[in-house]
């Protein structure tokens, strides 16, 4: 089987499977989501997807009819059923379904989406460079919530593909004018300078990655000093090194922005880095 998709305990192939129009997640986005890669069946980092997952849930006010446990276990099967080496395993809930109201339907149910999809991971793959352009980030409070409405966000991502670039980067402008680097359409951003590892702290502003958080770890374990502070848009583009990671690419080395050449040391400190991350993830999935 080269594709799965699981929704409330029916399993087929994706292109087979059909949601109800009452779904929620089709009317409003009412929804979290989550995701992660497998390789050999090991699904990556799982206990820290399902965390997130969970804390997802809490924020938007859906009760799982199900545990971390079902749920892991579900992934797992899934999991085993497919036949190439690298999928990315998807897993969504909505709140229920019903007719379209704003407000939550009685006793809904909720509704669990699994897809697990066909992708290449390899040293080559993960090792490419990115263009990125940058956009004022005009989303709400809740980016640190993964929530199924992502808009603003495909909007992005539709303007830099327009623009020949990889990824648009966000920054928030301050009411003293100042500017706030937040995160992009998909990932999360970093910068070294001076020798510092220096990333957007984990408030409502960004999402929490995954990567991120095994990112930071790299660091500490090379005796890099982490910084988790906010930072402006100059000094992004005057950043010794620039790069966005998110569980799907892992780390990526950022060598334009607006057109303009970034990361004047790209890859001194850096490389040392993405490469811990490509041997921990390999040896996880082994
Ligand atoms: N920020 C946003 C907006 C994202 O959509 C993602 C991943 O989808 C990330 C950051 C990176 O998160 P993770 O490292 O958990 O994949």
């Amino acid at each position: 089987m080269n594709n799965i998709a699981y929704y409330n305990g029916k399993e087929s192939l994706l292109e087979d499977m059909m949601i109800p129009a009452t779904d929620r997640g089709y009317y409003f986005g009412d929804g979290v989501y989550d995701a992660t890669v497998v390789r050999h069946h090991k699904l990556f980092a799982l206990d820290e997807h399902l965390d997130r997952f969970w804390r997802s849930m809490d924020a938007v006010i859906i009760t799982p009819d199900f545990t971390k446990d079902e749920l892991a276990t579900l992934l797992n099967r899934l999991s085993s059923k497919v036949s190439n080496e690298t999928y990315m395993v998807y897993w969504q809930v909505t709140r229920g379904s019903g007719e379209r109201h704003h407000s939550f339907p009685k006793d809904a149910k909720p509704n669990l989406f699994v897809t697990i999809t066909p992708m290449t991971v390899t040293r080559e793959a993960q090792t490419r460079d990115f263009r990125i352009q940058t956009e004022e980030d005009i989303r709400s409070y809740m980016a640190h919530v993964k929530t199924l409405n992502l808009l603003p966000n495909v909007l992005s991502a539709q303007r830099a593909a327009e623009a020949g670039v990889d990824e648009t980067v966000y920054y928030r402008i301050c009411a003293d004018g100042s500017t706030r680097v937040t995160e992009g359409s998909h990932t999360n951003v970093h910068m070294i300078k001076d020798g510092k590892l220096v990333t957007a702290p984990t408030d409502k502003l960004i999402l929490p990655g995954i990567a991120r958080v095994h990112l930071l770890q790299a660091a500490r374990d090379l005796g890099m000093p982490v910084e988790e502070r906010a930072f402006t848009k100059e000094e992004l583009l005057t950043a010794d090194e620039v790069f966005i990671t998110s569980s799907l690419l892992f780390a990526g080395r950022v060598v334009s922005i607006d057109g303009q050449a970034a990361g004047q040391k790209a890859g001194e400190l850096f490389i040392p880095l993405r490469e811990r991350l490509i041997d921990e993830w390999f040896e996880e999935t082994k």
